[in-house]
């Protein structure tokens, strides 16, 4: 299933080849209107959910146009990003191919959805992307083993890790170059585990201004989706609607020379195989 946000209030929809459902309108007792309520119970959300997008009457379809959709998942918990888990992207970041994952975060001030502008504040210059497949988490997980990881995953969307590389390489720490208001765009689509199927079979692509930059798949990780729930579940605790960035591949800017950074006027678009499109304009 393809759950959705939808502007202006964020109410959850259901992307269906009829159109978009709007769960609110459908008028059905059991189902959560919001994403934040189907994480917080997504068994039986789910099973709510699915009966609806059979049975859903017209008046509760919605046409594409004129839809907005906001974030996939509008209020996360934890924030987990890894680094460096392509092997080519940690070469071209002058990095050696760790050996651990390499865990770090940002903040909820980072969420922003399809279409939204991002900020470059004039504070920083080298902005870069970093296209991701995004963990969303369903269930509660601590110590889980590699096999039963899978199982505690409620979905899948895809990411922006937008980065200022000057601010994160200006100390050991890289949160602030990776915390900018706006800088993790999430969507269009949370898809649920069971229509993703295996997380490591997916291409994925970034484009700037139209220019192809990333291309691989997440075969290529050097620590699948299981192996990093896992490793991070062995310290701390994750939670239903946490939510995982799972690395970026080779193609950013940080790899090139010369380096052109990103701007205000760009345009930068990512996407995830089954995980949908999103583009986002770059302003000051
Ligand atoms: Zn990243």
């Amino acid at each position: 299933m393809k759950l959705v946000t939808l502007h202006p209030d964020l109410r959850l929809g259901i992307q269906t080849d009829a159109g978009i459902i709007d769960v609110a309108a459908a008028g059905h007792s059991a189902a959560p209107t919001t994403i934040d309520a189907l994480l917080a119970d997504s068994d039986s959300g789910l099973a709510a959910l699915r009966e609806l997008a059979v049975s859903a009457p017209a008046s509760a379809l919605l046409a594409a146009n004129g839809v907005s959709f906001g974030p996939c998942v509008p209020n996360p918990g934890k924030i987990l990003c890894v680094g460096l888990n392509y092997a080519r992207h940690a070469a071209e970041s002058g990095a050696a191919t760790p050996a651990t994952p390499v865990l770090f975060s940002k903040f909820n001030n980072t969420i922003a959805g399809p279409g939204d502008s991002i900020p470059l504040p004039t504070s920083a210059e080298q902005y870069d992307y970093e296209v991701e497949l995004v963990v969303v988490m369903g269930k509660r997980a601590r110590d889980v083993s590699v096999e039963a990881a899978l199982g505690t995953v409620f979905g899948y969307c895809t990411g922006n890790d937008v980065s200022a590389r000057d601010l994160q390489m200006r100390t050991s720490q890289w949160l602030l170059g990776k915390t900018l208001d706006k800088f993790m765009p999430i969507g269009p689509y949370l898809v649920t585990a069971d229509e993703v199927g295996d997380p490591q079979a997916l291409d994925l692509k970034c484009w700037l201004n139209g220019e192809l930059c990333q291309n691989s798949n997440t075969s290529d990780m050097i620590f699948s989706v299981a192996e990093i729930i896992s490793y991070t579940s062995r310290y701390m605790t994750l939670e239903a609607g946490d939510i995982i960035s799972t690395g970026t591949p080779s193609g950013v800017i940080l790899g090139m020379n010369p380096k052109v950074w990103m701007k205000p006027g760009d345009e930068v678009t990512v996407e995830v195989e089954k995980l949908g499109k999103m583009s986002n304009k770059l302003t000051r």
